[in-house]
Formats: structure tokens, sequence, C-alpha cells
């Protein structure tokens, strides 16, 4: 097998596809976690513990949900466990903590909707950390059932972006990301975040849950792109749509997986009537 980023062999075993830092509040920490992977197309439903979890009783050794063999070479993985640590260290642990909110620049729009920019992460690292994690889900995902959920020319620029960012040229790995536009959402008041999905349905934006993290990922022009998903009419700029998109998914309960689909339907209906 290839390495899904560099092509070289893929000689890593017991890889993360979804940062374990990421979501230890949905399958609980390392180790204890207790996980259901849920095969939509084949009606299955296959439910992991982790070898320190009690309700473990089985003897029988069954594979992490979020981690697999032979899917990267040991250099990638060094690398990406490396902006986990990071990222882990810099913004999920403290970004909910008053007292670290210094290491933040904070605005406030009137609508509620705070914005974190993190002092110590630059932009293009943080973009490295997300799309690393969309490229494994989505390459993981296809090679196990076949179901990539984003476009193979998309993949490819987000594979590109990874590949040089990290051995090449970073300039010219931003340039393979300018399709994109990423909408990055995080529950500051509840850390319990929701779970850990795609949805096929939707292509423009992609939407990934995973865990704490809602990503939305619009290919093309921002503000074309809002106005087609809220309605070609509504005339609003794409800032104001997402400020009102922001304040209406919050309104739903942090419990409901389907927060950011039903907040999409809501406005859709809304601007089309
Ligand atoms: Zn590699």
């Amino acid at each position: 097998m290839k390495c899904i980023i560099c092509s070289n062999d893929a000689d890593a075993t017991g890889s993360h596809i979804v940062p374990a830092s990421l979501i230890q509040n949905c399958v609980g920490k390392h180790y204890r976690e207790e996980s259901y992977s849920i095969d939509a197309k084949n009606v299955n439903i296959d439910l992991y513990f982790g070898r320190d979890n009690l309700k473990n009783t089985s003897t029988e050794i069954k594979k992490n949900h979020y981690k697999e063999d032979h899917i990267l070479c040991q250099a990638c993985e060094k690398n990406l466990a490396d902006i986990e640590s990071e990222f882990s260290i810099n913004f999920l642990q403290k970004f909910r903590e008053e007292r670290f909110k210094a290491n933040f620049i904070i605005t406030n729009d009137q609508n509620g909707t705070e914005t974190l920019t993190p002092k110590n992460l630059t932009k293009e690292k943080i973009y490295f950390y997300l799309y690393s994690i969309i490229f494994r889900y989505c390459m993981n995902c296809g090679r196990k059932r076949g179901q990539y959920f984003m476009e193979e020319s998309d993949l490819e620029n987000i594979r590109i972006f990874l590949n040089e960012y990290m051995y090449g040229d970073q300039a010219v790995g931003i340039e393979h990301l300018k399709e994109f536009n990423m909408v990055i959402t995080f529950d500051k008041a509840d850390s319990n975040g929701s779970f850990i999905s795609s949805a096929n349905q939707f292509k423009n934006p992609y939407i990934f849950y995973f865990c704490q993290p809602i990503l939305l990922l619009f290919r093309g022009n921002l503000d074309t792109n809002a106005a087609k998903i809220f309605g070609e009419i509504n005339g609003k700029r794409y800032e104001e749509n997402l400020e009102e998109f922001n304040a209406e998914m919050n309104k739903i309960d942090i419990n409901d997986s389907e927060r950011a689909m039903k907040t999409y339907h809501m406005l859709l209906q809304k601007y089309r009537s």
C-alpha cells in the first residue's frame, strides 16, 4: 500500500484518521473509547470499546474505528502528529478557558457570533491540520467502503496542498486550496460534540462533523456560493449570511447531529419562499 499523501510505502501503523484529542469527547479518552461505526449503506453497526474501557468484556480484539494501518508513511505520520499536538495545545485545550483569553484575538458581531483567532497558530497551520483530517477521513472511507464523499479532483488538490506544505513549497500548496473556502464552527459552551460523519448528498458545501468542529467546505467564489445556498435573491453579503447561519444553528440543540443540515434547509426555505 502507498501513503495516501506522498505515495511512499505506507509503513506506519496505528495512524489516527481523526486525532484522538479532537474526538475524545465523542468516543472517550484514548484506550477508554466507546464508539459506534454506522455504515448506512450496508446497515451495519459496529461497536468498539477501547482496551481499558470497563464495558469491554470481550477478549476479541477489534479494530479501533479511527485508527488505521498502512494508510500513511512514517514521515507523514510524524508531521501530522506534530501539528495535532500543536493544535491541541494552542487551541483545543485553551479556547473555552477564560484564563487563556490573551492567546486569542476575539471579535464579536451583533448576532452574538464570536470569532476566535489563535495568536500562536498561523492560518496555514490551521488549514494543514483541518484539511489533513478531511483528507484522511475521505480516503479511509473511500478505501474501505468506496465512498469518498468528495470529488476526485477536489481530493487531489487537497493532497497536493498537504504534500507541498510538508515537503515542498507552502505557497504552491496554498494555491491548490484557492477553489475552497472553509467555515469552521466550534461550540464554545459545550465540549460534548456531536459525532463523526459526513453527508454524501452535499457537494457544495461539503459538510463534515468531526465531533467538536463542524466544517463547511465551499467550493468556488464565496459570494456566488452564499447566494446559491441561501437563495438566489436574498441579496445579502456572504458574511451576513454566515452570521445568520451561525446564529440560527446555535438555537438548535447541540446534541442534534443534524443541526448544520437543519439550519441549511431552514435558511433555504426562508429565502426561497
Ligand atoms: Zn507519506
